[in-house]
């Protein structure tokens, strides 16, 4: 079987980048890898000169320099961005590789065709040259298992073990970047990307989504009173009530400081407001005790402002309207839910 000009230079970048690893004494982690790749390939000729230089002084680039190289070439913090914008469809075309491998497990006529196709479809990826260099490892195993099966199951086997682990990475990589690490329920990263998803999903099926905005009543004075690190204690109280009052399918993120927002798709505002009430009260029903000293510290109660989506909506627009809702709750006493249509009907009456 012979490889594709462009793809078998993804192949030959691969290993020089590996070896420029090794002969470095560096790890052959990603985010190593993909500078190393970077310049195997000579996409870009200053980083290429930078990493000559200290090469040409005779010196090994250490994982410092790699780091300073990474700010300057690729933006400081980048890397996790980057994974976490492109870990989803990497991970979901390394998932389809890793079914083609366990469908062709005792049948490997048609395998090769398979992976070709696979990497066929890998264009538009855009960590492209990293999953086109895992494809094509296992284009050429299976080319090997033409002449030899057992070598082949058993490299087959080890290639599959070294994506699970890559995808194992990608995933918890986009997992931390997603997660609130006070609370442990998502962030506003996640927020935001689902409330994206939330109107394209409607946009699609032209169901509305309803937006709860939570925030916890009067929790200054008791952060003053209580302490910080009770007032923290509390917000993973809050956290974890607003997740588990809520279904798998709603996504309740902490949106910053004492805020929570939920989102519940597929929902309408009547059921929104509902579902809006089980959460406050869970909230309420909570005693509060303080971990260091058993001591008895009463309860929190929260105030939450609801939204369904609307046809001209923009994701500004909808949050703005349930958290003026919250407002109003608020301004109502506090410790309830006003819906934004309850909003409408007072503003129309006064
Ligand atoms: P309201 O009922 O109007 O919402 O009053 P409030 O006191 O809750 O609102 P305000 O916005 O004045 O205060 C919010 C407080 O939340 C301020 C800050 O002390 C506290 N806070 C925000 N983030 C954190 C955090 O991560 N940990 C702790 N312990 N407190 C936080
Ligand atoms: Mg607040
Ligand atoms: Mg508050």
């Amino acid at each position: 079987m012979s490889l594709p000009e462009d793809v078998a230079r993804t192949y030959q970048i691969a290993e020089h980048a590996i070896a420029k690893i090794k002969t470095n004494e560096l790890g052959a982690f990603p985010p190593n890898y993909e500078i190393w790749f970077a310049y195997a390939a000579g996409f870009n000729p200053a980083l290429n000169k930078r990493i000559n230089e200290i090469l040409r002084a005779g010196e090994r680039v250490s994982q410092d320099e790699l780091e300073k190289i990474r700010e300057e070439f690729f933006g400081a913090g980048s890397f996790e961005e980057r994974v976490d914008a492109v870990g989803g469809q990497l991970s979901g075309k390394v998932s389809e590789i890793m079914d083609l491998i366990n469908e062709a497990a005792g049948q490997t006529s048609g395998y090769s065709d398979e992976l070709q196709d696979a990497s066929k479809n890998l264009d538009g990826v855009v960590d492209e040259q990293v999953v086109q260099a895992i494809v094509q490892k296992l284009i050429t195993m299976t080319d090997e298992v033409e002449r030899s099966s057992r070598s082949m199951s058993n490299k087959l086997l080890e290639s599959e073990q070294e994506i699970a682990a890559l995808k194992e990475a990608l995933e918890s990589v986009r997992y931390e970047a997603m997660t609130d690490q006070l609370t442990g329920i998502g962030n506003r990263k996640r927020f935001d990307r689902a409330m994206d998803e939330a109107m394209l999903s409607s946009e699609a099926t032209g169901e509305p989504f309803s937006l709860l905005v939570c925030d916890i009543d009067h929790f200054k004075k008791f952060n003053d009173t209580h302490g910080h690190q009770t007032g923290d204690q509390v917000l993973r109280l809050v956290g974890s009530t607003v997740k588990s009052s809520v279904s798998s399918k709603d996504i309740a993120c902490r949106y910053g400081g004492e805020e929570f927002c939920v989102i519940l798709p597929s929902t309408k505002i009547g059921r929104a407001t509902d579902m809006a009430n089980v959460i406050r009260q869970a909230v309420m029903g909570k005693e509060l005790v303080k971990r260091s000293t058993g001591e008895t510290l009463g309860r929190v109660t929260i105030s939450i402002g609801v939204a369904e989506l609307r046809e001209d909506d923009s994701v500004q627009s909808i949050i703005e309207r349930a958290d003026k809702c919250l407002y109003a709750a608020k301004e109502a006493g506090r410790n309830r839910v006003v819906a934004e249509a309850e909003l409408e009907a007072n503003e129309k009456a006064a």
